[in-house]
């Protein structure tokens, strides 16, 4: 009697069919102008890029105010094909009157949701939708080492209740450790006495192993960034680093600042949820509550 029938198979079936697809990961950055949000991207994302000059821009996005920019990246690393999707908002914050700036960046996000909605309801369904739903949002916090600006707290809010943000402290090397420390530990402070809920977010489905992984990237939570495009050579090494009053800062060190933990949680150990849990928790509730209106 032959019990193994060998359907233990699917894990590489399904691990086939996926790298022929792909994957498709949708970041947003959102704060001030010149926090250093397009060098932070270049940064994490700039040395795994085939092909930084040729831009292109994503198969269908929806359109949008001529202020939110959008290329596309395709990355391939051992086979594994990421179509990489950055979206670049304007500063908000900006103006002298920054009544509702934020509306146009919670519009691009839901309008996303709202195009794969119709794409899904359509009666000839696509094989595969394109998705261009925004899975990650990076917010740059100035580094002034004092608190939350109240616009901030006011765009965060509006933020975690449609996207899975990503707070983080920009430019961080104007900080010294113990200023970066402080200002963090207010951040978090700040966050929770306003109940702004960020990812990731507890689950009934996390092991032992996800919980303490959470428990740790909530703890780095705001990464102390550092961002740079030049390369410095430190110790006959060719480091991506800067250089100021004080010396090099090499943005990889971890004793220099986060970047490293950041581009870790987006690249290898968060990616993966981050599509995970917009697809379940921010766009299914947009979904519910479309298809209600529709109802009514
Ligand atoms: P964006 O407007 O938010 O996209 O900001 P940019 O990426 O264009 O950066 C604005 C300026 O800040 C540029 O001169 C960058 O070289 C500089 N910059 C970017 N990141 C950092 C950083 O981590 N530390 C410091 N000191 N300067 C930075
Ligand atoms: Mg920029």
């Amino acid at each position: 009697l032959q019990s193994y029938v060998g359907f233990d198979s699917i894990t590489s079936q399904i691990e086939k069919k996926l790298l022929k697809r792909g994957f498709q990961f949708n970041v947003m950055v959102v704060g001030q102008s010149g926090l250093g949000k397009s060098t932070l991207i270049n940064t994490i994302f700039a040395s795994h890029l085939i092909d930084s000059k040729g831009r292109t821009q994503p198969d269908e996005p929806t359109r949008q105010t001529v202020e939110i920019h959008s290329f596309t990246e395709t990355i391939i690393e051992n086979g594994v094909k990421l179509r990489l999707n950055i979206v670049d908002t304007p500063g908000y914050g900006d103006q002298v009157n920054n009544e509702n700036c934020w509306e146009p960046i919670i519009k691009y996000i839901k309008d996303q949701h709202s195009s794969y909605l119709r794409k899904e309801l359509t009666a000839v369904r696509d094989r595969f939708i394109q998705d261009t739903r925004i899975h990650c949002c990076l917010f740059f916090i100035s580094p002034t080492g004092h608190s939350l600006k109240p616009i901030d707290i006011v765009v965060l809010k509006k933020l975690t209740e449609v996207v899975n943000v990503v707070p983080v402290i920009a430019k961080s090397d104007s900080l010294t450790i113990e200023e970066r420390l402080a200002f963090k530990n207010r951040i978090k402070e700040e966050l929770g006495f306003h109940n702004i809920k960020l990812y990731p977010y507890a689950s009934d489905e996390d092991d032992e192993h996800d919980a303490s992984l959470n428990e740790s990237i909530q703890d780095l939570i705001p990464f102390a960034v550092i961002g740079s495009e030049q390369t410095i050579v430190v110790d006959g090494k060719a480091v991506r680093g800067r250089q100021n009053r004080w010396g090099v800062v090499n943005v990889e060190n971890e004793e220099h600042c986060e970047f490293i933990h950041l581009r870790n949680f987006l690249t290898r150990t968060h990616l993966q949820d981050l599509i995970e849990t917009t697809s379940l928790i921010h766009y299914e509730s947009f979904r519910a509550k479309q298809l209600l209106a529709l109802k009514e």
